[in-house]
């Protein structure tokens, strides 16, 4: 594809291989470097570009500084039959999400249900992957996670920013073959990778996503970034300004209990203060409750929570001819229209990760 044309879609197979290409030739081991390519490539199928390929360039910065680390394995601190605390490390989310979610699985296959507290987790990226992951298992699951060191997001009421973007998801099983719904959310209005998006040329986040320090709300990437260059990678100390919670308290008060739930009770960490105000390494805490349906409702839980789905989607529409929704819907649908059609990616994003690429002596497909 070339750099500079944002109209190419790029095959889903062709990417991931650039993807894990690039890790590999960044230090990762061949089978956590496809793991990366395998969860980032994941969320742009899902739609979800934001946590997508266009992390490429701040993770290998991450490796080369040392934030996060290859190679890295699950550390358990407690352990019960339907609990237990792990340590990531830092090793990379996308190698550290699989085993924690695993540990879950396990345990709520034997006992029912199973609550698992993670902490020091790489960023692990879009959340609904792990929801995925337990349904597979034929099991729901409710995940609150925070961000260590990740200070974005003002509470309801003030512009100094006390939060991450904090996501919440809960997955419910589908029958077999059925599709699964699946919530999964950023706390903030926006999520920070969608301001990073339209700070790249891409869908303009709404009005109101982000605060000045003056009280004035603004859909302006600046605020978050501060003055933008034209491409390369972003940071969020640069901003003056704060992302705003969605839904005003309510949506606040979810963020302040994702710190006490995946960053106080995993001992992890909150998401500020950052000492100094200086940032270092950010990593990922996840409280996670994995429940086993067999074991509460009995056997025909999945065609119940089908038929109560298809009665919400049943609901007349607003717009007469569009049609109501049930989450995890739009993620399914565009999964299915990328994975035949390609993936696109902004110019912008593209040559960013073509200039990493470089850097590491990677050949961009042709
Ligand atoms: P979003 O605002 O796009 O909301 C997505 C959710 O809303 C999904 O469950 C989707 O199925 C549902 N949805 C969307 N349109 C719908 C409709 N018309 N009808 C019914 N349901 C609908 O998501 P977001 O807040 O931008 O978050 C994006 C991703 O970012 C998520 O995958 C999240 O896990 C991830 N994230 C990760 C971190 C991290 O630290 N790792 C932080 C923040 C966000």
């Amino acid at each position: 594809m070339p750099e500079h044309d944002d109209t190419h879609r790029i095959p889903a197979d062709t990417l991931r291989g650039f993807i894990a290409a690039i890790f590999a030739a960044a230090g990762c081991a061949e089978d956590e470097a496809g793991r990366i390519a395998h969860y980032l490539l994941s969320a742009n199928l899902a739609g979800h570009d934001s946590h997508g390929v266009i992390r490429t360039p701040r993770y290998v910065i991450w490796l080369q500084e040392g934030k996060v680390r290859a190679g890295q394995t699950i550390t358990v601190v407690n352990d019960g039959p339907v609990h237990a605390t792990l340590d990531g490390n830092y090793g990379f989310g996308q190698t550290i999400g699989p085993l924690a979610v695993d540990c879950g699985i396990g345990k709520a296959r034997a006992a029912g249900l199973a609550v698992i507290a993670l902490r020091h987790s790489g960023h692990i990226g879009r959340i609904g992957d792990w929801a995925e992951r337990a349904a597979e298992a034929g099991l729901a699951s409710i995940h609150f996670v925070n961000v260590e060191g990740g200070e974005l997001v003002a509470p309801f009421g003030g512009v100094d920013r006390r939060f991450s973007t904090n996501p919440v998801c809960i997955g419910i099983p589908g029958e077999a073959g059925a599709p699964m719904l699946l919530l999964d959310f950023a706390t903030s209005l926006v999520a920070e990778g969608k301001v990073l998006v339209a700070s790249n040329g891409g869908k303009k986040v709404p009005e109101g996503s982000m605060v000045w320090p003056d009280g004035r709300f603004t859909d302006d990437p600046a605020a978050l970034y501060g003055p933008l260059a034209r491409s390369g990678p972003r940071d969020s100390a640069q901003g003056e300004g704060a992302l705003v919670a969605f839904g005003l308290h309510k949506g606040s008060g979810l963020a302040f209990m994702c710190e006490m739930l995946a960053g106080v009770l995993t001992g992890g960490g909150t998401s500020g203060p950052i000492p100094g105000g200086k940032r270092g390494r950010i990593s990922n805490g996840m409280l996670s409750i994995y429940l086993d349906p067999q074991k509460f409702a009995g056997g025909d839980f999945q065609a119940r929570a089908r038929a109560y789905a298809e009665y919400v989607k049943a609901s007349r529409p607003v717009v007469p001819g569009q049609e109501v929704l049930v989450p995890g819907e739009p993620e399914a649908r565009m999964r299915a229209e990328r994975l035949t059609h390609g993936v696109p990616l902004q110019a912008q994003t593209w040559a960013a990760i073509c200039a990493t690429a470089r850097s590491l002596g990677v050949a961009a497909p042709g």
